[in-house]
């Protein structure tokens, strides 16, 4: 069986940053994932990024994004918004100029029997390795209201998992939630021809506003040079930041949506909720109540609600998660990103309960990066 110093799961934003850095380093790596196969598979073409040029995978600070775009002569005007093809080309650039070799299977079990840990994958080989790093992502914690349930798969999906909109010429779609996806998706449903577009939420419209996320480069510098900085931080500095945070990524949704948007067949329900949902008796459309007393008939539903945190859904780690503390669904991390098993780390928004909202982006990757592999080289 291979044996491996160290097990990244994983190869989004976070496990490849990761990975590229141990290897680096001289930890004998190996990363198990298909590569950013949540951005290929779970966002849809045509999305366009929020974040900005500066937002990169390389804690070395060399192969960032902007070294990307300068290499490949990438105009600026094509870069405000930053379209999701372009960050996937980044992403396979900077595995090629790491020369990271990625192993493109799935991980169906980890188990620890003795000092070291066990990875079985689908396809039925194992690895071992001392040390293991897991970069879940969040596509394990879709979050639906609890209605949902009751709805037909047929006539609803979360956002996560709707990313072609060909079907929905010609449909009315109900959209559930306000923020960012709730309002890029109505955009793309709209351009591909739906017939009309609804949207509930419960509070009220969003600014449609350019913003800059800045301020959060501060925080991220200071995570790497004072161990445990979120931690320590007084509670009301922590909600002040998440406010700021709150304020520039919910309150505030991308003004490059705000002429997409300017269509009269999208219908904005704020300070509202669907309080009754009734399948059709041919199946195939949807009444809708919501809290006003307005009655919708859809032929679809899109979940734009988000997701929770809830480490119990992370199929491989089944066995291991009792002896993973956990709180809120998060796992309870040390300032390295360790977890209550020894040699286990978790990072990425999983990690954000310990180290601060920054950790569910691409920004803090580097950061995540230089602190686990710190711990892992301090053990040589
Ligand atoms: C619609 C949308 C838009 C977003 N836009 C932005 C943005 O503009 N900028 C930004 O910074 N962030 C954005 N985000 C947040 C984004 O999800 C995170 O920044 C980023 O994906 C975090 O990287 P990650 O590596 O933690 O997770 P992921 O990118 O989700 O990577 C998880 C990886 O795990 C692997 N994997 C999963 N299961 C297994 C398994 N069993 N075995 C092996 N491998 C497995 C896959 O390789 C997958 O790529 C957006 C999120 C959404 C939903």
């Amino acid at each position: 069986m291979p044996q491996a110093q160290l097990l990244v799961i994983g190869a989004g934003p976070y496990g490849l940053s990761t990975a590229a850095l141990a290897q680096d380093r001289g930890i004998q790596t190996t990363v198990v994932g298909h590569p950013m196969s949540f951005w290929r598979q779970h966002m849809p073409e045509g999305m366009f990024l929020r974040s900005g040029v500066d937002w990169h995978l390389d804690a070395g600070g060399e192969h960032t994004l902007a070294a990307f775009v300068e290499d490949r002569a990438i105009p600026r005007e094509d870069l405000d918004p930053i379209p999701l093809q372009t960050f996937l080309d980044y992403c396979d650039w900077f595995r090629r100029m790491k020369r990271l070799t990625v192993r493109e299977e799935i991980v169906t079990d980890l188990t620890k029997p003795d000092s070291a840990f066990d990875a079985t994958l689908a396809g039925g080989d194992h690895i071992l390795a001392d040390a293991v790093v897991c970069a879940p992502g969040i596509r394990h914690f879709t979050n639906r209201p609890d209605w949902a349930t009751s709805i037909p798969d047929a006539l609803a999906a979360h956002t996560c998992d709707l990313v072609r909109f060909d079907e929905l010429a010609g449909a009315r779609v109900l959209i559930v939630g306000g923020r960012q996806s709730a309002y890029e998706w109505a955009a793309l449903i709209r351009e591909h021809g739906a017939e009309r577009i609804d949207l509930v939420h419960r509070h009220e419209v969003p600014r449609f506003e350019r913003v800059s996320w800045k301020f959060i480069d501060a925080h991220v510098e200071r995570t790497i040079e004072s161990r445990g900085y979120w931690r320590h931080l007084p509670k009301a500095e922590q909600d002040q930041i998440g406010r700021r945070f709150w304020e520039v990524g919910r309150l505030t949704l991308e003004h490059w949506l705000t002429p997409r948007l300017n269509w009269s067949g999208i219908h904005r329900w704020p300070g509202t909720e669907v309080v009754h949902a009734d399948t059709s008796d041919d199946g195939n459309q949807l009444h809708v109540v919501l809290s006003n007393a307005q009655r919708l008939t859809v032929d679809r539903v899109v979940f734009a609600s988000g997701y929770r945190a809830d480490l119990t859904r992370v199929p491989y780690l089944e066995t291991l998660i009792e002896d993973i503390q956990l709180a809120d669904g998060f796992p309870v991390l040390d300032e390295t990103f360790g977890t209550t098993i020894p040699d286990l780390y978790i990072t990425g928004f999983s990690a954000t309960r310990d180290f601060g909202p920054f950790f569910g982006f691409v920004k803090a990757s580097p950061a995540a990066a230089t602190l686990i592999v710190r711990k892992l080289t301090s053990h040589n």
